[in-house]
């Protein structure tokens, strides 16, 4: 039993992730009586006040039946997106006519990795979520897929309602899922594993329990993007459920039974670090030396003097890694000058910096203000 700690409807805002297995059948068509529980779940909670986006994969499952394209749309980029552009409009009609009949509104966000990893952007879509939220519309937010190219793209739906979640300031975010939770080991293999309630913090343990791809085979999560999404709602204070999509009404199943697996928000994160720890891209790494580290482990700014390399082109501003001797990144932040620079002051003291850059330093390499630990 979950609920105890978190009962979903006690969260203002919360974010559903809604798998493709669940949403689309063998045949690659919408599942609709099980897409009309998940509505009248949410037709519920809008009538008792709660705000609710909903994150729904499934357009490229749909659309690659629609295409008659091989392995479920996946077998390459392009027929990915070829798919996704099929079937997102597919699945939006879906929503927006199920969501409609009772007496709903819905909303279509698409987005790209870039859309929420670049700060102004991402303080946008925050900004448009928040305005449709308040106004009591249901975001159907998905990855714009027939855009998003390899290198640039979630690829899974779980690290983007995670994002979602940040960015609406929800307190909950539940995956819907083909399976009921983390276990210890996969259930499918090894009849001993057992489902684990409730996870504080995502240690070395907990992720080895996580493998593999998607069970289903016509999403593209796994327990381990699963994992990656944990973390990030962890960190942005938001309490994160695994719970099954298979049952008719699947929150109401899961405020009745609290069945599956939770991950405790912490407390206290900023929103602006939070943001910052749940990107999934940097644009340099900065090496420091052991002094330097243990001195950022201590809540301390990074200082051109703890640093012994720059790697990567950047700007004022952009995210960068910080990595330990051992070469792991350990850190992550927002550089307080371009490469350039970073690179002609990397060693030095303090008390030299003004003369080889030709005006005041700043007081840090990366303030501790805008500096998180990974
Ligand atoms: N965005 C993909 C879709 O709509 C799904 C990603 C995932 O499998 O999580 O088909």
């Amino acid at each position: 039993m979950i609920s105890e700690a978190f009962s979903p409807a006690a969260c203002p805002r919360l974010v559903i992730k809604i798998g493709s297995a669940l949403l689309v059948d063998a045949a690659g068509a919408v599942r609709r009586e099980w897409l009309a529980g998940i509505v009248a779940d949410i037709a519920a909670r809008r009538g008792a006040g709660q705000q609710i986006a909903v994150v729904s994969s499934g357009a490229i499952a749909l659309g690659a039946r629609r295409l008659k394209l091989p392995k479920g749309g996946r077998a390459s980029l392009e027929d990915a997106q070829a798919a996704a552009a099929t079937g997102q409009i597919a699945l939006s009609h879906s929503w927006a006519e199920l969501l409609g009949e009772k007496g709903l509104t819905a909303a279509q966000i698409l987005v790209t990795l870039d859309d929420l990893e670049d700060r102004r952007r991402y303080l946008n879509a925050a900004a448009t979520l928040d305005r449709l939220l308040t106004l009591g519309v249901v975001p159907i937010i998905n990855e714009n897929d027939s855009v998003a190219t390899a290198e640039i793209r979630f690829g899974d739906n779980d690290r983007l309602a995670a994002r979602i979640g940040q960015a609406a300031g929800a307190r909950g975010v539940i995956l819907l899922s083909d399976i009921d939770g983390l276990y210890t080991a996969n259930p499918g293999r090894d009849p001993s594993a057992k489902m684990i309630p409730r996870v504080e913090r995502i240690d070395a343990r907990i992720l080895a329990m996580a493998d593999g791809g998607s069970a289903s085979g016509m999403g593209s999560g796994g327990m381990t993007s699963k994992l990656s999404a944990a973390r990030i709602a962890q960190r942005a204070g938001a309490h994160l459920a695994i719970v099954t999509g298979k049952v008719d009404r699947p929150l109401q199943a899961f405020e009745e039974t609290g069945h599956g697996t939770l991950f405790v928000a912490e407390k206290g994160a900023s929103a602006r670090k939070a943001w910052l720890a749940g990107r999934l891209t940097s644009r340099g790494l900065i090496r420091v030396d052991e002094g330097a580290a243990r001195a950022l482990g201590q809540g301390r700014s990074l200082l051109a003097a703890g640093a012994t390399g720059i790697e990567g082109r950047f700007a004022r501003g952009d995210v960068v890694d910080i990595a330990g001797p051992d070469g792991t990144a350990f850190a992550r932040g927002l550089i307080e000058y371009d490469a350039e620079e970073a690179t002609r002051i990397v060693g030095r003291r303090s008390d030299a910096l003004e003369a080889i850059l030709g005006y005041a330093p700043r007081a840090a390499l990366v303030h501790r203000d805008h500096l998180v630990l990974l």
